[in-house]
């Protein structure tokens, strides 16, 4: 039998070497999403496919090319989630959640499946961190959620992300904008896009953000949202605008943002980075008020958005951004025979329980192999056991950096001795 060594097309690995960087940036994720009073939530990674069709909107790219979609053995139809908004909402109505106080806050980290072109920034199993709120629809939640965006993006340190917004408005004045648009693509109808031709009819506006260069130019010209927006929603809008001005938030208003999902009214946006080429919308979201009447509650507005995660990663690595490395060993200890192993086993438990990660031989290494694992996993400090140590009951801890000796008790002190010596040390770098 041949060995499997290949993964599926469009899907990564994390590896161990790696994972930190993920780790940093979903703990910061974590901690202000906790900061403006999200909690997380998550759901399962398939669903029934009707509930994405209904959700995310049959005419979508997404549900008519992208999804997962396969029969169970009990011949039901279930989808990988493409995104995590219309499984978020089921939850939201399944367990009643309105119940028990509006606004609902959550956010979720998770995997998402799309069958698209793998490429840089496009993947087949990818990773957003997504934020949903239910049960509002005033502007201060808009405001909120993008302020929550971009506390995410400075903590992070990234520097050359725009905020682009729009107003795609409601059902009340969107229809008379959609026949706007049906007018204007029908006169260019021999230079659409089969695509496009296939959605003049029904979803037009999602040919203002077609990426085919020739509908791209005749976008160009087709008319803008903006001037058809009726007065709740141009109100909605400006209050948006002033609300993000207050929170000192720079943004940029771009009519042909319409997003790529069927559930969007008013307030649409996008952070776009420059900085990796055409997949550079890293965070795309915006108000879904018709969305849980769609799904067969009662009508609550909501709004919320996603930022790609390996999007994001590959912005800071193209900005040079330094993530920090997590200590990996405080302490590595060697022992010489089998007494000073079990010893050494005995202190590394030890210093581990005092909260600092040890280590010592676990593949049963001569001395130099051991110290050169030390090394290899960047030891802070490392020590050496062998008979004339346990005779004596003291050790001498080597600091890697500076060299610098230092002798300690074998006895029940030993961790927190060792823990001080660690901090001390610490704290000289830090000066
Ligand atoms: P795009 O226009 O790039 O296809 P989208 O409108 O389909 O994006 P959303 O559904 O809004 O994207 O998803 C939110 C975010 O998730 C995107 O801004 C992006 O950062 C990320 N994302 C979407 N699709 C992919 C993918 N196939 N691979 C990696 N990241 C993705
Ligand atoms: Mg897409």
């Amino acid at each position: 039998m041949g060995v499997i060594t290949k993964k599926i097309k469009g899907t990564e690995d994390v590896l161990p070497k790696e994972s930190y960087r993920w780790q940093f940036v979903e703990n910061i994720m974590r901690e202000e999403a906790a900061n403006f009073g999200f909690k997380e939530m998550r759901t399962p990674v398939f669903e029934h496919t009707e509930l994405f069709a209904r959700g995310v909107g049959a005419t979508t790219d997404v549900v008519q090319k992208e999804m997962y979609t396969f029969d169970t053995k009990g011949g039901e139809s279930v989808t990988l989630r493409p995104e995590g908004t219309a499984g978020a909402a089921r939850a939201v109505l399944e367990h009643a959640l309105p119940n028990e106080g509006l606004p609902i806050k959550a956010y979720y980290l998770t995997s998402c499946y799309r069958y698209e072109k793998p490429q840089a920034g496009r993947l087949r199993e990818f990773h957003q961190f997504g934020v949903e709120e239910y049960g509002t629809s005033s502007p201060i939640a808009d405001a909120e959620v993008i302020s929550l965006a971009s506390s995410i993006f400075k903590r992070l340190q990234i520097k050359d992300l725009h905020l682009e917004i729009n107003s795609i408005g409601c059902p009340c004045c969107r229809p008379k904008f959609n026949e706007a648009l049906k007018e204007y693509f029908s006169a260019h109808k021999e230079e659409l896009c089969g695509n496009c031709l296939n959605r003049l009819e029904k979803n037009p506006m999602r040919l203002i953000d077609c990426k085919v260069p020739s509908c791209h130019e005749i976008a160009k010209d087709a008319p803008s949202i903006l001037d058809f927006l009726c007065d709740e929603c141009r109100e909605h809008f400006e209050l948006v605008k002033k609300y993000l001005k207050t929170a000192g938030i720079e943004y940029k208003v771009n009519p042909t943002i319409v997003r790529g999902l069927d559930y969007y009214t008013k307030t649409v946006f996008e952070f776009v980075s420059d900085a990796i080429g055409s997949q550079g919308t890293v965070c795309g979201g915006g108000r879904y008020d018709g969305l849980i009447e769609e799904l067969g509650g009662q009508h609550m507005p909501s709004l919320g958005y996603a930022m790609g995660i390996e999007r994001l990663l590959m912005v800071m690595d193209n900005q040079g951004i330094e993530i920090p490395k997590p200590a990996s060993c405080a302490l590595y200890i060697a022992g010489l025979g089998e007494s000073a192993q079990l010893k050494a086993y005995e202190l590394v438990n030890s210093v581990r329980k005092s909260g600092l990660p040890a280590e010592g031989d676990v593949v049963g290494r001569g001395l130099r192999a051991q110290m050169k694992y030390a090394d290899k996993i960047g030891a802070k400090f490392s020590m050496v056991l062998g008979d004339n140590e346990l005779a004596e009951k003291k050790a001498k801890v080597k600091n890697m950096t500076t060299g610098e000796l230092t002798e300690l008790e074998l006895d029940e002190n030993f961790a927190v001795k060792f823990a001080s010596l660690h901090m001390a040390a610490e704290f000289e770098i830090v000066e």
